[in-house]
């Protein structure tokens, strides 16, 4: 669907609940730490069909793909560079699968390269902008209804990717930035430097995800709310992430706790609400009981 149908959607429920968290979630389901989620769409599928249906079952409007890591750069690290057209295909198959005629609608995770644009780094801006047209392409011809280029942290990596999308489609597109640093991203990047870019682009919605804690979240939409007459995405970690020191990384705040904070994120003008890491479904189902 393209910016206008979207934006009629959004009208009908004026807040939409996204889902919560992928990775953290399969992790608990058995996914070995350090395997990219991408691997169990063709390997255990079914746990991925399993996770989808189990958001939509706490009250998901919004599902998005297990293809966060699905372009070529990722997928090699995964060593499954010679399926990205097969994993992002059936991702959303089983996204097909799990919304089964129900009113819920298919987003398209598209995440960062995982590399460092030039000079910083040795991605070239022409590769990485092939690199998101083939991911964009493959997850439009399958059939999502809009995408999201998530958990960004550099604007010109961002930028990229949303020419890279416009160059083959006028899919609705919502930009989410991750802000790692409290109120700023890894790469230093703030919250008014986005807002005064992505106003520019004719992107749905502008996002915040994943993060540091949920209060720098919830400054970073205080700050850029006002900035913006786009709607605002918000989807933050359960909390600062606590490593234990021996690879696993924990979440504190309950489904509860999260989901009584949900008004107020709507209250700030949050429009589509959810959560990134550490997110359940009960976390989702929290959301939703306090959403109406
Ligand atoms: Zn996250």
């Amino acid at each position: 669907m393209n910016t206008s149908e979207l934006s009629h959607r959004l009208q009908e429920k004026n807040t939409m609940v996204v889902d919560g968290a992928t990775g953290t979630n399969l992790q608990k389901m058995g996914l070995p730490i350090g395997t990219a989620p991408e691997s169990w769409v063709l390997g255990n599928p079914d746990a991925v069909l399993d996770l989808y249906k189990r958001f939509i079952d706490a009250g998901s409007d919004i599902i998005l793909t297990c293809t966060f890591g699905g372009n070529r750069i990722r997928l090699k690290h995964a060593g499954l560079e010679n399926n990205a057209r097969e994993v992002n295909q059936k991702a959303v198959s089983l996204a097909k699968q799990a919304v089964a005629g129900k009113n819920v609608l298919i987003a398209g995770s598209i995440g960062p390269t995982g590399e460092m644009l030039e000079p910083l780094g040795p991605l070239t801006e022409a590769y990485a902008f092939e690199v998101y047209k083939e991911h964009a392409e493959t997850l439009i011809n399958a059939g999502v209804d809009f995408l999201v280029i998530e958990t960004q942290y550099d604007l010109n990596e961002a930028l990229t990717a949303i020419l890279a999308v416009r160059s083959i489609s006028d899919i609705a597109i919502v930009c989410s930035f991750s802000y790692d640093r409290g109120t700023r991203t890894m790469m230093g990047t703030r919250p008014n430097q986005v807002a005064e870019t992505l106003n520019q682009t004719d992107v749905f919605a502008i996002g915040i995800n994943c993060g540091k804690s949920l209060e720098a979240n919830l400054e970073v939409l205080e700050i850029l709310k006002p900035l913006t007459d786009k709607p605002i995405w918000f989807k933050p970690n359960a909390g600062a992430p606590e490593a234990d020191g021996e690879g696993n990384v924990h979440y504190h705040i309950s489904p509860e706790d999260f989901g009584n904070q949900a008004n107020l994120w709507v209250e700030k003008g949050a429009r589509f609400v959810g959560g990134c890491c550490g997110t359940s479904p009960e976390h989702l189902a929290a959301i939703r009981q306090n959403i109406h």
